[in-house]
């Protein structure tokens, strides 16, 4: 942790902190959860772009971490979110293990991971329906990994246990497309949707069913809604991996999309092996309840020399593109 120079802080900002903690198990890739958290007349914002984002692709996380600090966000319309227990790449005693102990009646699991086969992913669905039983519900991502045919013939064996949905099974919004002709589980957007240069104008129309949410990649609350709002579909809200502090604002935007209809997928602190509030933000029955966590633990978890100067040049590099 460590305090920038005072001039070098955006307006309102006061303080910031940069953390670094441990995945419980590999996950996208990362082995390590690293961020800043600026405190602000709001409260904490969190600010933790992936490594492989640059700069350009970083400015609108930067806005979400800055709303959050010091705009605060809109009013809530519900004081508690169902969330999904989220399954990484793992085997299958252990998927049936992470459902059992979540307390989620829904499952997020990750597919298609590099390395693994169609039977590995199998076995792990099969293993989160035996965990969850028949009234449960499974969705599974695979992080844009197949081709059509690929997902044709991967989600139709899926879903002999029963899909809920399928996140961003192909890359593009054509492939999508195409796909969605051909099979009869549902499609949810995530990278096309948050990734592209204006998620606004993404056209949707007859790629999905249904929308993932990311505060941070969409430059935060009010922006997420206006993304909801302009797509007319179903949404789904999930995590970028954040510690409870950036939780708390995907926490926020679930609470104010005027419809939920789905679990959303902000459970996620239970895949880091520590956390920056004393009181990590995880479900209790399946549900986070509509509420901020003060970081009491940033000494804990701070990150150290290295890792806090590479956060405060990114944060300089942002602000400047
Ligand atoms: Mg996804």
């Amino acid at each position: 942790m460590t305090a920038a120079p005072a001039a070098a802080l955006p307006a309102g900002i006061t303080e910031l902190a940069v953390y670094e903690v441990p995945m419980r198990t590999r996950f996208r890739g990362i082995d390590v959860r690293d961020g800043v958290l600026l405190r602000g007349p709001a409260g904490w914002g969190e600010f933790s772009p992936f490594w492989d984002y640059d700069a350009a692709e970083s400015r609108r996380w930067w806005a979400s971490a800055v709303e959050s600090a010091v705009d605060g966000w809109p009013a809530p319309v519900r004081d508690a979110v169902p969330v999904n227990v989220t399954v990484p790449a793992v085997g299958p005693e252990r998927a049936h293990a992470i459902v059992r102990a979540s307390g989620c009646r829904t499952a997020k699991v990750k597919v298609a991971e590099p390395g693994q086969s169609a039977a590995d992913d199998l076995a792990r669905v099969a293993a989160v329906r035996d965990a969850l039983g028949p009234s449960g519900a499974i969705r599974v991502d695979a992080n844009a990994a197949w081709d059509v045919d690929t997902a044709v013939a991967r989600i139709r064996e899926l879903d002999r246990v029963g899909l809920e949905y399928v996140e961003q099974p192909c890359a593009s919004l054509a492939e999508l497309a195409a796909l969605r002709r051909r099979i009869d589980v549902r499609i949810a957007a995530d990278e096309v949707v948050r990734r592209a240069d204006d998620p606004l104008r993404v056209d949707l129309s007859e790629a999905c069913d249904v929308v993932v949410l990311k505060v941070q990649p969409l430059g935060g609350v009010r922006a997420a809604l206006r993304v909801a709002e302009a797509h007319g579909l179903p949404c789904v809200v999930s995590s970028a991996l954040e510690s409870s502090v950036g939780i708390a604002a995907g926490v926020a935007l679930a609470a104010a999309l005027p419809e939920l209809p789905f679990a959303c997928g902000l459970a996620t602190v239970a895949l880091l092996a520590d956390d920056v509030s004393g009181a990590p933000l995880l479900p209790v029955d399946g549900a986070l309840p509509v509420v901020r966590r003060e970081p009491d633990r940033l000494a804990a978890v701070a990150a150290g020399p290295g890792t806090t100067g590479r956060w405060l040049a990114r944060v300089a590099e942002v602000r400047a593109a």
